[in-house]
C-alpha cells in the first residue's frame, strides 16, 4: 500500500537520498521518496511499517525532523497544522535578526575594531569579531555538531563550518564571518522562493472550495459543511461565482461552469438539469443545486490532486542523476581541497597557509544546493503548468522520456474521433426483421461500456419498438471481449435462453457464424449480430472525426515529430478514411489488443521512443509498451487510465502537443540551472586556486546561483 507522510526540517538533498536508502533497506518496503518542495516522504509497503521505524531513521540522519502522516485533507498549500505557519514566519523572524545582529556586529568590528584593540588586555578587537562569528556561525555549528559521528557527517554545514574555523585558524576573520553570513542570507532566500513557489505551484492546482451548502432530507434551510462531510444523494446549493464543491449532477438551475481548473479550457460550458458537473469548477450565472455523487474524497478533483502528489515521487532520471551526482560531488571536491592544501607546500610552490586558504574555496563551492533545489522544484512546476492546461502527468520521468520522442501512435475510436456513433443503417440477414435485429444489439450491448455501446443504445432507448431487457423481463449477462464485441446471456422468466453475440467480424468467425455478403458495403464501422447460432444481419454506425484532431497533427509535426501513426481496431475502410482526412503517416487496421502492441513495435523500431494515445481497455497492453502512453480522461476507460503515465482531462487529441511543449521548456529550464550552476562553480574553484578569486568572492558566487536557480526553476510552472 502507498502511504504519504508530511516530513518537515529536512534541510538538505543529500539527506533525503539517504533517508530514502534507509528506508527502503526496511523489509517490505518497495518504494521509499522524498519530494524535497512538498515536503511528502511517499513510501509503498506492506502497510506494516510504524512510523516510528521512519522517525528514528529520519532523525538518525537529520536530528530536527518531524514526520506526520498526511492528512489528505489538510490544505496541501500550509504545512498542514494550524498555527505551523506562524511557526514559520517566526522562525523566519528569528533568522533575520539573528542574520542582521551578527551583520551589524560584524560591520561595528570591522570599522571600529581597532579603537577597541588595546581593551581586555588587547584582545578587543578580536572579542568582537569573535562575537560576530558566534552569532552568524551558531546554527550552522550547533547542526555540523549533531552529524559529526553520523555517517552523513560530510555535509553542508560541515563543509561552511570547516571553512570558517581553518579561516580563522589562518587569521582570516573577516572572511570566515563573511562566508557564515553569505551563506545563512543565501539560504534564507532560497528557502524562501522555494516555499513561494511550491506553495503557488500547489494553488494552480488546487480546486478545494471551502465549505458546502448542503439540504438534507425534509428540511429546506441549508446548513454549511466541509466538502469531505458530503454524502452521496445529498443536495448541495451552489450560488453563482462559487466553486462547486463535489461532483454530481445537476438538479435544478441553469448556469455556465468554468472547467478551467480541470481542464485549462477557458471558455466557460452551459449546464441544464441532468448534465454531470465536477468538484472544484466555478458555478458562473445561475443558483443550482446538485445531487452529489460522493463526497470530496470521491471528486475527480481531489483524485488529480492524489496524482499530482503521488506524480513527484516518480523522480526522472535527471533528478536520479543529480541525487546520485551529489553524494559524489562532495567528497570529491572535499579530496581535491585536501591536496590543494597539502601538496604545492611539499613541493614548495608557497606557504601552507597560502595554499589552505585556496582549498577552502573549493569547501565552499562543494555543495551540490542550486542543483538539489532546483531541479525537482523545476519539474514539480512543470507538472503543475501541465495540470492547468488539463494535462495529468503522473511524473518528472515522463518529461525527460518526451524528449527522446520520435514518433506518436493514436488510437482512432474515442481519441481521433469523437467516439459518439451514429446509426446509419440496419441491414438485417434475409428472414429477420429490423425490429429483431435491434432488440437483439439492445440487449447484447447493454452490458458493455464501449462508446459504441453507449451510442447505439441510447439512439435505440429512442425507438418506440425496441425494449429494454426490464421490459421484456429478461436478464442478460455475459462479457466484453475488447477490440471485438460482446458475447450476452439472455434469460427470460419462462426459462428461454439466448446467445447474442454483437461484434465485428473477427468475432462472428470465431463462434462459428457465417457472415452473408454485402451488396452495399458503403463503409462505416459495423456490428455484426447473432442469435444462438443464428445470423441477424448488420448495423452499420458512423463517427466523426474530431474538430481538433487535423490540429493535433499538424502540432505534433511543428514540435518536430514527423511521425503519426494511427492503430485501430475497427475496419480497413473506416481507418484509411480517417487516416487520409488527417494526412497521417501510416495506420494499422483491425488490430486486437496485443496486436496493437506489436504493430507499435514494429512501426517505431524502438517503442521507448514512441508515445501512444488512446482511450479503451483494448489500449492497455500498448499504453503499457509505449515509452509514453496517454489516456483520455473524459471517455477513457478506468484501465487506460490507470496504466497511462499522463491523462488528457478534456480528450481534446491537441493536448499532446501542449505537452510536449511543456516538456521541453521544463527540461530546458532545468539544464540551465545545471550549466549554471556546475560552470559558476568550476569558475570559482578555477579563479580560487590560482588564487585571483576569494573566499567571500566564492561564497557570494556560488548563493548567488543557487537563488538565481531557484527563481528560473518557478518559471516552469507559468510555461
Ligand atoms: P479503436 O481501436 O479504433 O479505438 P475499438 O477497439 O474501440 O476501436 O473497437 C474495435 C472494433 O471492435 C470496433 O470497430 C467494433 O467493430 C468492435 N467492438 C468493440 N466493442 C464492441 C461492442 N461493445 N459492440 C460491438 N462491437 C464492438
Ligand atoms: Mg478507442
Amino acid at each position: 500500500m502507498t502511504r504519504r507522510f508530511r516530513i518537515e526540517n529536512l534541510c538538505c538533498q543529500g539527506c533525503a537520498a539517504m533517508i530514502e536508502d534507509k528506508i527502503l533497506g526496511l523489509p517490505g518496503v518497495s518504494v521509499a521518496s522524498i519530494n524535497m518542495d512538498a515536503r511528502v516522504l511517499t513510501i509503498e509497503d506492506d502497510g506494516l511499517l510504524a512510523l516510528d521505524s521512519i522517525r528514528v531513521i529520519t532523525t538518525s540522519v537529520e536530528p530536527d525532523t518531524t514526520v506526520t502522516i498526511l492528512d489528505l485533507d489538510a490544505p496541501s498549500g500550509s504545512r498542514g497544522g494550524n498555527n505551523e505557519d506562524d511557526d514559520g514566519s517566526t522562525g523566519a523572524r528569528s533568522e533575520i535578526v539573528s542574520i542582521v545582529t551578527a551583520g551589524l556586529l560584524f560591520a561595528f568590528a570591522h570599522s571600529f575594531g581597532g579603537r577597541f584593540a588595546h581593551f581586555l588586555g588587547g584582545r578587543g578587537e578580536l572579542a568582537l569579531y569573535w562575537a560576530a562569528y558566534a552569532v552568524s556561525a551558531y546554527p550552522v555549528l550547533r547542526k555540523a555538531s549533531r552529524t559529526l559521528f553520523s555517517r552523513n557527517f560530510l555535509n553542508e554545514f560541515f563543509l561552511m563550518s570547516f571553512a570558517s574555523l581553518a579561516a580563522i585558524a589562518i587569521g582570516e576573520f573577516p572572511e570566515a564571518i563573511s562566508v557564515m553570513l553569505f551563506y545563512r542570507l543565501g539560504e534564507f532566500f532560497q528557502d524562501l522562493a522555494a516555499e513561494r513557489s511550491s506553495r503557488s505551484i500547489r494553488s494552480l492546482v488546487e480546486g478545494k472550495p471551502a465549505t458546502a451548502r448542503v439540504v438534507r432530507g425534509e428540511s429546506a434551510e441549508p446548513t454549511e459543511m466541509s466538502p469531505k462531510d458530503v454524502r452521496k444523494g445529498d443536495v448541495v446549493l451552489v450560488k453563482p461565482g462559487e466553486k462547486i464543491p463535489v461532483d454530481g449532477v445537476l438538479r435544478s438551475g441553469v448556469s455556465r461552469i468554468d472547467k478551467s481548473s480541470l481542464t485549462g479550457e477557458s471558455l466557460p460550458v452551459s449546464a441544464l438539469p441532468g448534465d454531470a458537473v465536477f468538484g472544484g469548477t466555478v458555478n458562473m450565472d445561475g443558483l443550482i443545486s446538485i445531487e452529489a455523487s460522493g463526497g470530496y474524497e470521491d471528486s475527480s478533483v481531489a483524485r488529480i490532486m492524489e496524482m499530482v502528489e503521488s506524480a513527484v515521487a516518480h523522480k526522472s532520471p535527471t533528478e536520479r542523476f543529480i541525487t546520485t551526482f551529489a553524494r559524489y560531488y562532495t567528497p570529491a571536491v572535499v579530496f581535491a581541497a585536501t591536496l590543494v592544501a597539502v601538496v604545492p607546500p611539499l613541493l614548495s610552490m608557497g606557504t601552507f597557509s597560502q595554499w589552505l586558504y585556496r582549498a577552502l574555496i573549493l569547501l565552499v563551492v562543494s555543495c551540490p544546493c542550486a542543483l538539489v533545489i532546483s531541479i525537482p522544484l523545476g519539474y514539480f512546476g512543470g507538472i503543475g503548468a501541465a495540470s492547468r492546461n488539463g494535462i495529468l502527468v503522473k511524473g518528472g520521468n515522463v518529461f525527460d522520456a518526451l524528449k527522446f520522442t520520435d514518433s506518436v501512435f493514436f488510437d482512432k475510436t474515442g481519441t481521433l474521433t469523437r467516439g459518439v456513433f451514429e446509426v446509419a443503417r440496419t441491414s438485417p440477414a434475409k428472414g429477420v426483421t429490423s425490429e429483431e435485429l435491434g432488440q437483439a444489439a439492445f440487449f447484447a450491448e447493454s452490458i458493455s461500456n464501449h462508446l459504441l455501446a453507449r451510442s447505439i443504445n441510447a439512439e435505440f432507448a429512442q425507438s418506440d419498438t425496441i425494449r429494454t431487457p426490464s421490459e421484456c423481463r429478461v436478464s442478460v449477462s455475459g462479457r466484453e471481449e475488447p477490440g471485438r464485441g460482446v458475447v450476452a446471456d439472455v434469460t427470460g422468466q419462462d426459462g428461454g435462453s439466448w446467445i447474442i453475440i454483437a461484434g465485428n467480424e473477427t468475432l462472428l468467425n470465431e463462434n462459428g457464424i457465417a457472415i452473408a455478403a454485402d451488396t452495399d458495403d458503403s463503409g462505416g464501422t459495423v456490428v455484426h449480430v447473432a442469435s444462438n447460432g443464428r445470423y441477424l444481419g448488420r448495423i452499420t454506425v458512423s463517427d466523426m472525426v474530431r474538430q481538433d484532431s487535423a490540429a493535433a497533427v499538424k502540432e505534433i509535426r511543428d514540435c518536430g515529430i514527423d511521425n503519426v501513426y494511427m492503430l485501430s481496431g475497427d475496419r480497413e475502410v473506416v481507418a484509411s478514411s480517417v487516416a487520409r482526412e488527417l494526412g497521417l503517416t501510416g495506420f494499422r487496421a483491425e488490430l486486437m489488443p496485443d496486436e496493437k502492441a506489436s504493430a507499435l513495435r514494429e512501426l517505431a523500431l524502438d517503442p521507448g521512443r514512441a508515445v501512444f494515445v488512446g482511450d479503451g481497455a483494448n489500449d492497455a497492453p500498448v499504453l503499457a509498451t509505449a515509452g509514453v502512453g496517454i489516456a483520455m480522461g473524459g471517455l477513457g476507460s478506468e484501465l487506460a487510465i490507470e496504466i497511462s503515465d499522463a491523462v488528457i482531462l478534456d480528450d481534446s487529441p491537441r493536448k499532446v502537443a501542449a505537452l510536449f511543449r511543456i516538456a521541453a521548456f521544463t527540461r530546458k529550464v532545468v539544464w540551465q540551472n545545471i550549466i549554471a550552476a556546475m560552470g559558476i562553480k568550476m569558475l570559482f574553484i578555477g579563479l580560487g586556486v590560482v588564487g585571483i578569486a576569494g573566499l567571500w568572492e566564492a561564497i557570494f558566487a556560488d548563493v548567488g546561483v543557487a537563488l538565481l536557480a531557484v527563481l528560473n526553476a518557478a518559471r516552469t510552472a507559468k510555461a
